[in-house]
C-alpha cells in the first residue's frame, strides 16, 4: 500500500500518539482501580476490627459479648453499600452473623492469608472480604469475617473503562485528521517547488523555486535546487557558447577555402598562381583537420573515455619523451628547452593524460616563448605532490585574459601575434584532462615578460 506523504506523516504521528495515550489511559485506570479498592479495603478493615473487639471467649466458647444487642444494632440494610459480618469457629462453622446475611453465609477460605483482603462472591454478587482470626493465648479460636459489596465500586470502574475505551478510537481518529491537515499545510512549499520544477524546461532555465522565509530544511532544499538549476543553466550556456564557437571555427576555413576556389575559377591563371592558391587551400584543410582532431580529443576527455584505460608511467620519462619530440620544433623557432629533474623519487602518473596536458603546455611555451630565450621545465616535489612547471620568457598574457584562457576557442591578443598559429583548444583539453585525474593547473603570467604554467599532480 503506498500512502501519500501527508498520510504517512499523519499515520506515524497517530501511531506514536496511540501508544502514549494507551499508556496514559492504562495508568489512569490502574490508579483509579487501586484507589477504589484501597478505600473499600480501608472500610472493611475498620468494620472487622470494630467487631473483633466485641468478641468474647468464655470457657473455650466463642461469641459476641451481647449477641442480641449486636444483631439489633448491626447491619440490616442490603442495598446501600452493605457490610456483612460473620463469626465462625476455627474450622469456619458459623456461630453468629449479621441480619443482612439472612439465610446466606460468607464463605470461609482457610487457604487465604489472615489480615489480607480478597475478592469473593456472595449471593451471586461481587464482594470484598477479610478474615480476622480471634485468638486466645495465641491460639486461633475463630474468625470474624467481614465482607463489603463491590458493586458500586465496580460500577464506577466499569464506567471509567467504557469512557476510556470509547474515547480512545475517537481521539485517535480526530488526531489522524488533524495531523493530516497540518502535514498537508506544511508540505505546501514542497508542492510549490514541484510546480516550479515541472514548469522549467531548457527554454526557461532562468526560473527559480521560491525560497521560504524560515531557514529550515525546506529552505535548504530550495536553495540546493536553485543552485542545481544555476549549474545546469551555466552548463547549458557553456554548451551553447561552445557550439556557436565551434561552428564559427569550422566555418571560417571552409569560407576561406570556398573564396579561394571561387577566385581561382573566375579566369585562367598562371601555373604559379594555381600552385599558390592550392597551397593556401591545403593549409585551410590542414587547419580544419586539426580543429576536428582537437574537438575529438576534447569530446573523448569530456566523456572520460581516455582515463579508464590509462596506464601509470614515471613522470620524468614522460616529460623526457615530450621534450625529445618537441626539440626540432623549438630549434626551428630559436628556443632552447632546459629540463630540470629535481624529483627525489620515481613518481608514477597516468601516462596518456599527462602527455596530453604537458605536450599542450610545452607546445604553447615554445610557440609563445621569445626566440633566443629558454623554456625551462622544472620537475620537483612539494607537500608529497609531484610538480611540473613550464616557464617561458615570451609574450605573456594580459592579466584580464588569464581567467579566460581555459575556455574553448579563447585566444588572448590573437591579432597582435598573427604569426603564432593556434585554435584555442589546447588549454581547454589540458584543463579537462587535469580535472579528470585530480591534477590542478596554475598560471602565473606577465604581459610581454613570460608565463609559468604549473601542474600539481
Ligand atoms: P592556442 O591553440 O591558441 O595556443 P590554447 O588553448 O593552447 O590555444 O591557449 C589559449 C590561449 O592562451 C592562447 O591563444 C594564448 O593567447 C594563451 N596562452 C597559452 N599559453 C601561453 C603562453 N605560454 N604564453 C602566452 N600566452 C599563452
Amino acid at each position: 500500500m503506498s500512502l501519500s506523504f501527508k498520510n504517512r506523516i499523519a499515520f506515524h504521528y497517530m501511531t506514536a500518539t496511540a501508544l502514549v495515550i494507551a499508556l496514559v489511559f492504562a495508568t489512569v485506570f490502574c490508579i483509579v482501580y487501586s484507589t477504589v479498592m484501597h478505600n473499600v479495603d480501608g472500610d472493611l478493615s475498620y468494620e472487622a476490627n470494630k467487631h473483633i473487639t466485641e468478641v468474647r471467649i468464655v470457657n473455650g466458647e466463642i461469641g459476641f459479648e451481647d449477641s442480641e444487642e449486636w444483631e439489633e444494632r448491626e447491619h440490616h440494610e442490603i442495598e446501600v453499600n452493605p457490610v456483612f459480618v460473620q463469626l465462625t469457629d476455627e474450622e469456619g462453622k458459623v456461630i453468629d452473623r449479621s441480619p443482612n446475611l439472612k439465610k446466606e453465609q460468607l464463605n470461609f477460605h482457610p487457604e487465604k492469608e489472615n489480615d489480607r483482603h480478597f475478592s469473593s462472591h456472595l449471593m451471586g454478587r461481587h464482594v470484598r472480604q477479610l478474615q480476622l482470626p480471634v485468638k486466645d493465648d495465641g491460639q486461633i479460636k475463630g474468625y470474624v469475617i467481614a465482607a463489603m459489596s463491590l458493586e458500586p465500586s465496580l460500577m464506577v470502574i466499569e464506567k471509567l473503562m467504557n469512557v476510556l475505551l470509547i474515547s480512545y478510537p475517537i481521539i485517535l481518529f480526530g488526531l489522524f485528521f488533524i495531523s493530516r491537515y497540518l502535514a498537508g499545510r506544511s508540505i505546501i512549499p514542497v508542492k510549490l517547488m514541484r510546480d516550479t520544477t515541472d514548469r522549467i524546461t531548457r527554454h526557461n532555465l532562468n526560473e527559480r523555486v521560491l525560497i521560504p522565509a524560515n531557514r529550515d530544511e525546506l529552505y535548504g532544499l530550495s536553495t540546493s535546487i536553485n543552485e542545481l538549476l544555476q549549474r545546469i543553466e551555466d552548463a547549458m550556456e557553456r554548451e551553447r557558447q561552445f557550439t556557436s564557437d565551434a561552428s564559427h571555427e569550422l566555418r571560417t576555413p571552409l569560407s576561406v577555402l570556398r573564396g579561394t576556389l571561387e577566385v581561382l575559377i573566375r579566369k585562367p591563371r598562371t601555373q604559379q598562381e594555381y600552385e599558390q592558391k592550392v597551397k593556401e587551400s591545403l593549409a585551410e584543410i590542414d587547419r580544419l583537420a586539426e580543429i576536428m582532431e582537437q574537438l575529438l580529443v576534447l569530446a573523448r576527455v569530456d566523456a572520460g573515455l581516455t582515463i579508464s584505460t590509462d596506464q601509470q608511467a614515471p613522470l620524468n620519462s614522460i616529460v623526457e619523451g615530450i621534450v625529445e619530440l618537441k626539440t626540432r620544433e623549438a630549434k626551428a623557432l630559436g628556443v632552447d628547452i632546459i629540463l630540470l629533474d629535481r624529483l627525489p623519487k620515481l613518481m608514477l602518473v597516468p601516462k596518456y593524460a599527462t602527455e596530453l596536458i604537458l605536450s599542450n603546455l610545452i607546445s604553447n611555451a615554445i610557440k609563445y616563448g621569445a626566440a633566443g630565450k629558454q623554456v625551462i621545465i622544472d620537475l620537483s616535489m612539494v607537500d608529497q605532490r609531484a610538480l611540473c612547471s613550464v616557464k617561458d620568457h615570451g609574450v605573456g598574457i594580459k592579466s584580464e585574459d588569464i581567467p579566460l584562457i581555459f575556455n574553448p576557442f579563447f585566444r588572448s591578443d590573437a591579432l597582435n601575434h598573427r604569426s603564432i598559429k593556434g585554435i584555442g583548444l589546447g588549454l581547454a583539453i589540458a584543463q579537462k584532462t587535469a580535472l579528470s585525474i585530480g591534477a590542478v593547473i596554475e598560471v602565473k603570467s606577465e604581459h610581454n615578460k613570460g608565463s609559468v604554467f604549473t601542474v600539481r599532480f
